[in-house]
């Protein structure tokens, strides 16, 4: 039988679940898949995601979109799954805290209870955020976080801390292939552009002839990791073997003040902005950066893509995307 003549439940393909696909981070992942010779399922509710995040890949033949809100029970069959689904920005999570904590917790009771029916890998795009404002630095896995339980980012920070526990519960208990990654803050083109995060915030302003805008003082860091290295991380995770669950880090280590940042994207976008300072949302970390010394010994992993350069490449897109 000819390959074309074989129905398609025959293929030899992998195919993979990408939960939360057509966000920023899950389209990069799903177009990787495709180019890695998977299919894949792009399951997303549409809250923060779109469909032109994945429009170039509609007309794949081996590319298919759900719309389903992963809190609601999910029956397909498939080899892989990467859990992503989950707003990630905090005015995007505070909107509908109570949606945000159900996404993280329900969603991953679902998804994992349909990997313990299917007996197949599942990663969980875990954060950063579950160090909190982190007491020890850099962050190494085995800290445990410094987590406000009541405050306004506690529905995605604790969401995800629980939707850890499940991962790991759901190991001990029932035997399942878990991979957890922390993703450290990430960024590139698909960003949405009115999610409040730091690089899409100015690189918009910039653009516009804006005021850049800097919370506090502007000393507080993070460490921003291009999108593409992570993605390469995440699908290094995958295709470990069985007994590595991590949790892994995932982030570049390179790490700026936003005051360093501004400077970077006003030089970069050759604007005229000046700089606007603003009060510090409540409970927003100090300082962030990831230890990835896991991630080199455990994944053979490492980021290529140096702050400056990832910038450019976005501020491309958001150039085209304003028109
Ligand atoms: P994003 O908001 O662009 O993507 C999240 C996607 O999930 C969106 O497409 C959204 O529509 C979808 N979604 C939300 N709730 C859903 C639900 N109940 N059912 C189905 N789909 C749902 O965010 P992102 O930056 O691409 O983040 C992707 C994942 O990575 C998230 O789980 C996030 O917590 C994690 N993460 C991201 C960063 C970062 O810096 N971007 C850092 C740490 C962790
Ligand atoms: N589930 C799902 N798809 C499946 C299998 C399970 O969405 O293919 C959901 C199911 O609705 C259940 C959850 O996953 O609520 C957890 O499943 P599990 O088997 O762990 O628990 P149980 O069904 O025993 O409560
Ligand atoms: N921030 C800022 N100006 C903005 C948006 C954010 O100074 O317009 C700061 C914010 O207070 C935080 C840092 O940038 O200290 C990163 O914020 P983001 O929301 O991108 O990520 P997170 O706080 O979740 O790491």
């Amino acid at each position: 039988m000819t390959a074309a003549a074989r129905p398609s439940r025959y293929s030899t393909k992998k195919r993979v679940l990408v939960t939360g696909g057509a966000g920023f981070i899950g389209s990069h992942l799903c177009a990787r898949l495709l180019e890695a010779g998977s299919q894949v399922l792009c399951v997303d509710n549409f809250f923060t995601g779109t469909r032109g995040n994945v429009a170039p890949l509609l007309g794949h033949p081996d590319f298919e979109l759900m719309r389903h809100d992963i809190t609601l029970p999910l029956f397909v069959e498939v080899d892989e799954i990467y859990n992503l689904a989950c707003p990630a920005s905090p005015v995007h999570y505070q909107f509908d805290p109570v949606q945000t904590t159900k996404t993280s917790v329900v969603g991953a009771v679902n998804m994992l209870g349909l990997a313990k029916r299917l007996k197949v890998p599942i990663l969980q795009a875990s954060t950063s955020e579950v160090y909190g404002d982190p007491a020890v630095h850099p962050q190494t896995e085995d800290y445990w976080g410094n987590v406000n339980p009541i405050g306004p980012r506690s529905c995605y920070d604790e969401g995800k801390r629980c939707a850890e526990t499940l991962f790991f519960d759901y190991r001990r208990q029932h035997g399942l292939a878990i991979k957890v990654i922390r993703i450290f803050n990430t960024y590139g083109p698909h960003m949405h552009p009115n999610d409040g995060r730091v690089v899409s915030n100015f690189i918009v302003q910039a653009l516009k002839g804006e005021d850049i805008t800097i919370y506090g003082d502007g000393t507080q860091t993070r460490s921003f990791c291009y999108v593409d290295d992570l993605v390469r991380g995440m699908m290094a995770m995958m295709a470990t073997p069985d007994d590595v669950a991590g949790p892994i880090n995932l982030g570049n280590p390179g790490e700026f003040s936003m005051l360093e940042l501004a400077e970077a994207v006003i030089a970069l976008t050759g604007a005229q902005s000046q700089l606007k300072f603003l009060p510090l949302p409540q409970d927003d970390p100090r300082q962030r950066q990831p230890d990835i010394t896991r991630a080199r010994e455990q994944l053979g992993w490492d980021v290529s893509v140096q702050l400056r350069d990832g910038l450019v490449k976005t501020i491309a897109y958001f150039r085209e995307l304003l028109g």
